[in-house]
């Protein structure tokens, strides 16, 4: 059975509280943009974990759903309830 296209893929680790992240979690995420990048890289920024330790964490994705770097914002303070 293939796995490559479902939801359950996992894409990275966050570095803020070790959870994993699973494609299914970026159901915003247009995959047809990621394959029109021609070579560069995608910037999805998305709030992660559980209140009240909510972070910005932004993934680098590339053309072939990889995620080549992950990064977590300390700029951003996650107020909403
Ligand atoms: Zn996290």
């Amino acid at each position: 059975m293939s796995c490559n296209h479902d939801g359950n893929r996992l894409l990275a680790i966050c570095p803020a509280c070790d959870k994993k992240i699973f494609l299914h979690n970026l159901l915003q995420l247009e995959a047809s943009k990621l394959t029109q990048t021609n070579g560069s890289m995608v910037c999805v920024t998305l709030l992660h974990g559980e209140k009240p330790n909510r972070h910005a964490l932004t993934l680098f994705i590339d053309a072939n759903m990889k995620v080549r770097s992950t990064q977590v914002s300390t700029a951003i303070i996650v107020s909403r309830k």
